[in-house]
């Protein structure tokens, strides 16, 4: 993946379609990926948490909002277009409606998760919605979750747990989970919930 480092945090090139066709082609492959969604907060969060900063170098970093694209402007580096979560969702829940992809949806309250998974069913029909979980659990909840993500087996887990609690909950449960494509999403499911 080629990548451009701005403000220490190494942001992938892709253009939004390239950056859905390169995600389509690793949740085919199951190639694991943990992609996130990257604006001037989570750029200034990384600056000042070195965990955080591992935790993105790690992973698929794509520049959500104007904000980055300006920043790469202005510092000449070859990144053009912004790649937003909630377009992201979209893009890859069509593809999950025409492939028939599972999907795991954790995050919000749980009014919100479930209104979120109303409107993705209506949506996406041809997508599995296998699962779902609202975002406040226990930390001894947090097995048999990962248990159940499992067992679910989607292809896509969307987790919406704000930034940047959401990616250090992804990434402390990593080396348990086997979704293909995990993604962190903020508050997108409040936006679906509408
Ligand atoms: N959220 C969650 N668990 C938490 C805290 C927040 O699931 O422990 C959810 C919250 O309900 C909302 C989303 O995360 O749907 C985004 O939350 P917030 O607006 O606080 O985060 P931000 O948009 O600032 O990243």
């Amino acid at each position: 993946m080629k990548e451009a480092k701005i403000l220490g945090v190494s942001f992938s090139t892709l253009g939004f379609n390239a950056t859905v066709s390169d995600l389509v082609a690793r949740a085919e492959a199951g190639q694991r990926t943990h992609v996130v969604t990257a604006n001037p907060e989570v750029v200034m969060i990384a600056k000042e948490n070195a965990g955080f900063q591992s935790i993105l170098d790690q992973a698929y970093v794509v520049p959500d909002g104007i904000g980055i694209v300006y920043a790469a402007k202005m510092l000449d580096k070859p990144l053009h277009e912004r790649v937003t979560g909630v377009e992201l969702v979209d893009a890859l829940m069509q593809e999950a409606n025409t492939q028939g992809w599972k999907v795991f949806l954790l995050g919000a309250s749980p009014d919100v998760n479930r209104m979120a998974a109303a409107r993705l069913e209506k949506d996406f029909p041809g997508a599995k919605i296998v699962g779902r979980r609202d975002g406040y659990f226990s930390a001894d909840e947090e097995q048999l979750l990962i248990n159940e993500i499992n067992a679910a087996s989607p292809d896509l887990l969307f987790v919406a747990m704000g930034v940047p609690r959401q990616e250090f909950w992804i990434a402390k449960h990593w080396s348990q989970l086997n979704t293909p494509i995990v993604i962190g999403i903020g508050g997108v499911f409040d936006v679906l919930a509408g």
